[in-house]
């Protein structure tokens, strides 16, 4: 193949010699516009493993990198006059140059034309050069890729410019271990990202928020006077040192906003788009030149395998499209996570520098708490015994909630004295998930929630033998806090005529048997769910598809709007200040019945598109009184309603509100509002706020993945300081304890795997090696089995 490569940075210089060595009959060009040893940047890091993918594709530049190589294994976290450290995390740095220097010198030795000082224009620029007859026309061109905007209609990138700003910068200091230093004052918050690449040098990244960098003044400053306030800023970890620019290449040391790049297609013609031109991962994860050299190398050999000749060049590259797009999704999407991680670095400076450190090591949720286990053992105890510590030192029992935006989480957690399930005194170090947990004056005995699912089994709303043995096993399964289903505060309130109602004496005394139950024979809490289906009622079994309406209308639906949820659904009736005070007189008759029947908690469904969430929501609601319109106006009905539940519901008794905290409709419910609902509903006397999302609209978006809904309880827990529950797709105990101890959450909901498991909660404790976890005795030999049977599967 005749191949011309336009860019001489780490994807174009390592695929040429990849290329080349792979048939030395290849005619592979290089050019690139900067001389040798030109470049902007200082060092780049690699972890251990990105370190055997090269092993593999070249022994020789794989060698001669490691004997370059600045090692460590130690992340430092520098926030608030503290230091965390935490170790084997396996990092090794080397100066950018030097790099390119290696794989110049490979490429050349192995017979590639590198062409320094050679711009390329337009690719018909390469006529000129004899180079016009290409085979292949690899885009190696970098972020600002020419290739890539010249035939922008037929890759399709998308590029996301993002706020926060950094500045790369060097120095003579040579840190230890990689290093991230905070500050905090008047003007905002500002953070380092430190380390050795050299026996001489160090990379020095600083970065902030757009509102940081103003307040400081950066965007009036010019270079210099840039660098010199960042030396004063970072002077206790510069010892001396100046900071450095790399005057060279201006580029590399003037502040910049990332830009988040994908492409639809990588390939068009005979052009193809490898490393920064392909993509980006915030340089936050290090990962950069990892991507773009292990691009270099499927590239490369997608183009050697014997299949190749019998194929169009187009499948090839599909080929090698498919195999990287996914690598570089992964990594974009856990660098997306970091990305955020310091853009928002505001929302965590609050947190306590234990946790402000755990949170950053995890920020990726690539890393997680028991990955962190396995690297430092000693760090990640110390984390354990400092949460477990932290949660039986402090805070009060009965203080209630009463301060908005104080965290429950910074206030005490003691079991509540003379309880028949004694907490377990705190052991350290102790998982985080069995941490109890107190709110005002009702102390769970673990993180574990079970979610609110509606099992349609009811008739008539009485709660039967069903929700009995259902809720019973998930209460004898070890989980603190047991959630009802969703149970309607009037018939018309119901979604389908299996739902559960709290509006008659059946439906008291059918509770009451559950609530017993639970008390007598686990130390559970639970929790009643009370809703309103508005537009969304009068619907068929879910179990049987969602949101179908009955085959004969059975009941009129009412919303705040005459707006169908969905077209083939009923139109809601618009509701008058008659019906209002009807929906609100019904909440609170539910709740005091909830009293009679001895539940612990409370909590209103203000989520998922239902009556209170449809006032809530823009989408649903479109009344021009003052019940529509702004936020503050949309959330005036549902307030009314808990106002009217907080009036029945006992003081030392704690109250949630479950909400959706995005439609993930344009133009419908954001991240940024669910922080002021949230607020809204602390300030009215909740206590924590259960944090799902969408379910509002047929047309929502969602982003689905792990723990995807975490992040909007991790806003509005540390953007408010407000308690949340986290929920959605937390399916292992590993996951649960990373949300609690980076503080993503209070207490963490599981759904689905309830449903496989009622016994989740035991069967974590049994895999964690938690020995204090309560059993019931009846199961006592079923537990000796079950730590056995793991302990032989650890053992092999
Ligand atoms: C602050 C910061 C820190 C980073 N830290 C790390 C890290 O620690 N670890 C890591 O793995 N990655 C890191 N990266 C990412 C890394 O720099 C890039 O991902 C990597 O350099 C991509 O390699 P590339 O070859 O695709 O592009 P580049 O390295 O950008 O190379 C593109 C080359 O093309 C040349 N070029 C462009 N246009 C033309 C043209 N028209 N004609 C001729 N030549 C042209 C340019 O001069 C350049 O040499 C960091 C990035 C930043 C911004």
């Amino acid at each position: 193949m005749k191949v011309v490569v336009v860019g001489g940075g780490p994807a174009g210089l390592y695929f040429a010699l990849l290329m080349k060595k792979s048939n030395r009959a290849h005619a592979v060009r290089v050019l690139e516009r900067n001389t040798a040893d030109n470049t902007f940047g200082w060092g780049v890091v690699f972890s251990d493993q990105t370190m055997e993918n090269f092993r593999q594709a070249d022994a020789p530049t794989y060698k001669t990198i490691t004997d370059h190589f600045a090692h460590w294994d130690d992340i430092d976290v520098h926030v608030k006059g503290a230091t965390i450290t935490s170790g084997g995390h396996g990092f090794s740095g080397i100066a950018r140059r030097t790099l390119l220097r290696i794989l110049a010198d490979r490429a050349l030795e192995l017979g590639v034309d590198i062409r320094y000082h050679t711009e390329v224009g337009h690719e018909e620029a390469l006529r000129g050069l004899g180079l016009g007859d290409y085979d292949l026309l690899v885009a190696a061109d970098g972020v600002n890729s020419g290739i890539r905007r010249r035939h922008a209609e037929h890759f399709q990138p998308d590029v996301d410019v993002r706020r926060a700003k950094y500045i790369w910068l060097g120095t003579m200091r040579l840190f230890d271990a990689f290093t991230f230093a905070f500050v905090e004052n008047d003007c905002g918050v500002y953070q380092a990202h430190a380390y050795r690449f050299d026996e001489r040098t160090s990379a020095f990244i600083v970065e902030c928020d757009e509102r940081s960098w103003r307040g400081a003044g950066f965007d009036r400053m010019n270079t210099d006077e840039s660098i010199a306030t960042c030396e004063r800023m970072f002077a206790p970890w510069l010892d001396g040192h100046p900071l450095l620019t790399n005057m060279q290449h201006l580029r590399g040391s003037q502040w910049l906003n990332f830009p988040i790049i994908r492409n639809a297609r990588w390939h068009h013609e005979k052009m193809v788009l490898i490393g920064d031109a392909a993509h980006t991962a915030h340089f936050s994860i290090g990962s950069g030149t990892k991507l773009a050299m292990e691009d270099a190398i499927a590239l490369a050999r997608v183009l050697n395998e014997p299949s190749v000749t019998t194929m169009p060049l187009s499948a090839a590259l599909d080929r090698y499209q498919e195999e990287r797009s996914t690598e570089a999704l992964r990594l974009q999407n856990a660098a997306r996570n970091s990305m955020e991680w310091f853009e928002n670095v505001r929302r965590y400076i609050h947190l306590p520098p234990e946790q402000f450190a755990y949170s950053l090591l995890t920020r990726s949720q690539r890393v997680s708490h028991e990955n962190l286990r396995l690297r430092d053992r000693s760090y990640l105890e110390g984390v354990e015994r400092w949460f477990a510590a932290r949660v039986s030192a402090r805070g009060e029992p009965g203080t209630g909630n009463g301060e908005p935006g104080l965290a429950a989480a910074d206030r005490e957690q003691l079991p509540v004295p003379g309880s028949p399930f004694p907490v377990p005194a705190i052991q350290a170090p102790t998982p985080p998930m069995f941490t109890p947990y107190t709110m005002r004056g009702l102390t769970v005995p673990n993180r574990i929630v079970v979610s609110p699912m509606d099992v349609y089994s009811a008739h008539d709303g009485v709660p039967n033998d069903f929700h009995l043995v259902h809720l019973g096993a998930r209460a004898l399964g070890g989980a603190g806090l047991v959630f009802t289903e969703m149970a309607c505060v009037s018939p018309e309130g119901r979604i389908t005529y299996g739902c559960t109602g709290m509006y008659a004496s059946d439906h008291v005394s059918g509770w009451r048997r559950i609530v017993d139950f639970v008390h007598e024979r686990s130390p559970a809490k639970i929790c009643l769910q009370l809703g309103h289906s508005g537009r969304k009622g009068s619907t068929k079994l879910g179990l049987e598809g969602t949101d179908i309406p009955l085959d004969e209308a059975n009941w009129d639906v009412i919303g705040p709007s005459a707006l169908p949820h969905r077209p083939t659904m009923q139109v809601p009736r618009e509701m008058t200040r008659a019906d209002m005070d009807k929906v609100r007189d019904d909440f609170a008759r539910s709740t005091r019945l909830a009293i009679d029947c001895g539940f612990d908690m409370v909590e209103l469904h203000c989520a998922h598109g239902y009556l209170l969430s449809s006032f809530i929501t823009p989408l649903a609601n479109r009344r021009r009184d003052d019940y529509g319109g702004s936020l503050e106006n949309r959330l005036r009905f549902p307030l009314e309603v808990f106002s009217a539940m907080r009036g029945e519901w006992p003081d030392d008794r704690p109250m949630s509100v479950r909400i959706s905290a995005t439609d993930w409709v344009e133009g419908g419910v954001t991240g940024e509002e669910s922080v002021r609902i949230a607020q809204a509903f602390i300030a009215a006397g909740a206590d924590i706020i259960h944090v799902s999302t969408g379910q509002t609209s047929p047309d929502a978006k969602p982003v689905y993945g792990r723990m995807w809904q975490t992040p909007f309880s991790d806003r509005i827990r540390n953007e408010a300081r407000i308690p949340t529950i986290a929920v959605g797709n937390v399916t292992e105990p590993d996951q649960v304890n990373s949300i609690i101890a980076a503080g993503r959450a209070d207490l963490v909901a599981l759904a689905r795997p309830h449903l496989a498991d009622p016994a989740w909660t035991l069967h974590a404790a049994a895999e964690l090696g938690y020995a204090e976890q309560w059993w019931p005795w009846q199961y006592r030999s079923g537990k000796q089995q079950l730590e056995r049977l793991i302990e032989r599967r650890k053992g092999t």
